[in-house]
């Protein structure tokens, strides 16, 4: 391949990119997993969930509903990613995207979304980080 060649082909893959090459399962696993290193409980008594039911809900991002205190939760109930409107595989591209201090605005195209959404995850990013926990709701903002 010629240098022209070359640069086409990054510049076409880059301009075709879409998070449907991403595999959404894979996406949301590495997501909860770091938000819940503790793996699937309830947010409100704090108790494991037991049943497979249960944890395969949780993992779906489906309610669950905890035989403790009876409270009805998801996995993003309680944490900072609560209400979040994106799909997981383009919030696990935001971060990944954010550490590689890629212009936001390139981000905001890539990804399909707005420049200001990719400015406001950037202050959630580095209030967890101030934090050390995404499992807190005292910073959840409505994106
Ligand atoms: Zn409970």
């Amino acid at each position: 391949m010629t240098m022209q060649i070359s640069l086409n082909f990054i510049k076409k893959i880059k301009d075709e990119f879409s998070i449907d090459l991403l595999d959404e399962k894979a996406c949301r696993m590495a997501v909860l997993k770091m938000i819940h290193p503790k793996g699937a409980h309830c947010p409100q008594c704090g108790k494991a969930i037991a049943s497979d039911k249960g944890i395969s809900n949780f993992y779906e991002l489906k309610r669950v509903f905890c035989k403790h205190c009876k409270k009805i939760f998801t996995a993003l109930t309680g944490t900072a990613l609560n209400g979040m409107q994106l799909d997981v595989r383009t919030f696990y591209l935001l971060a990944v995207f954010l550490a590689l201090k890629i212009d936001r605005k390139e981000i905001a195209r890539l990804l399909n979304i707005h420049t200001e959404t990719v400015r406001l995850w950037e202050l959630k990013f580095k209030a967890f980080e101030e934090i050390r926990d995404m499992n807190l709701q005292s910073i959840s903002h409505d994106l």
